[in-house]
């Protein structure tokens, strides 16, 4: 069998979806049938999650994700995904909290980033991942230079995250407001734009961007794919 893939979800659902669309049809397109790995989804009361957020209460989220993460490794999974990039802001502590092995969503962004040969690029996600250091110091770890947009910038984008795709909110004005930003930051130097939202690919396409874009949903997604089958997984 191939390793079984757990998916903490939730945060939020609409994003969640698109980690199970892609791996299975993933496979599908590129195996001809059916057999795509085995997928465990837990998906979590995401209201808990943005109020702790709000709060700062990082430790609590982090064992909270950690005990979702057992109970995925209890039902089967061998190894997991936390299926956004805001809460990798604790990714560490999630995972010594775990012995369920995690696939990072920002190593597979920098691998996609360097394969690409790209040093400079830009960031769109919430207020967490544009502002703090976790997303910005794991792109440094692979030589790769994060730039994100001005404050009010942030917080637009911020808005339209938690105001309108997370409730399945597409909305025209959003999407050339962000392509505005991300023209911005094109100007400032990056040579392309990290989607560092899970949602963020529901409003905007390559087709919209005046840069090359890193989808961090499809990049995290394919690369659980490309980790469940690789050989020796199958036994
Ligand atoms: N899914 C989003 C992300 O990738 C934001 C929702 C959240 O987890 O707060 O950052």
């Amino acid at each position: 069998m191939y390793r079984k893939i757990g998916i903490l979800g939730g945060m939020s659902p609409e994003s969640t979806t698109t980690y199970y669309e892609h791996i299975t049809r993933s496979y599908t397109a590129r195996f001809g049938d059916f057999g795509y790995p085995e997928i465990l989804i837990y998906s979590v009361r995401f209201q808990q999650f943005v109020q702790w957020q709000k709060q700062g209460r990082w430790t609590e989220a982090a064992l909270a994700m950690a005990d979702a993460l057992e109970r995925l490794r209890l039902a089967g999974a061998d190894f997991g995904l936390i299926a956004t990039n805001t809460m990798h802001i604790v990714f560490e502590e999630v995972q010594a909290a775990t012995r369920m092995p995690l696939l990072s969503i920002m190593d597979a962004t920098a691998q996609a980033i360097r394969a690409a040969g790209l040093q400079v690029v830009g960031m769109l996600g919430t207020v967490f991942t544009m502002r703090e250091k976790f997303f910005r110091e794991a792109l440094e770890r692979w030589g790769i230079e994060m730039l994100a947009p001005a404050s009010d910038d942030q917080a637009r984008v911020n808005s339209i995250i938690y105001q309108e795709l997370c409730r399945a909110e597409i909305r025209p004005e959003s999407r050339r407001e962000c392509v505005g930003i991300i023209e911005k930051l094109r100007t400032a130097g990056a040579q392309g734009l990290v989607l560092g939202c899970t949602e963020l690919p529901l409003l905007l396409s390559r087709h919209d961007s005046p840069l090359p874009l890193f989808d961090t949903t499809l990049l995290h997604a394919e690369r659980a794919l490309e980790y469940a089958i690789e050989p020796g997984s199958y036994c």
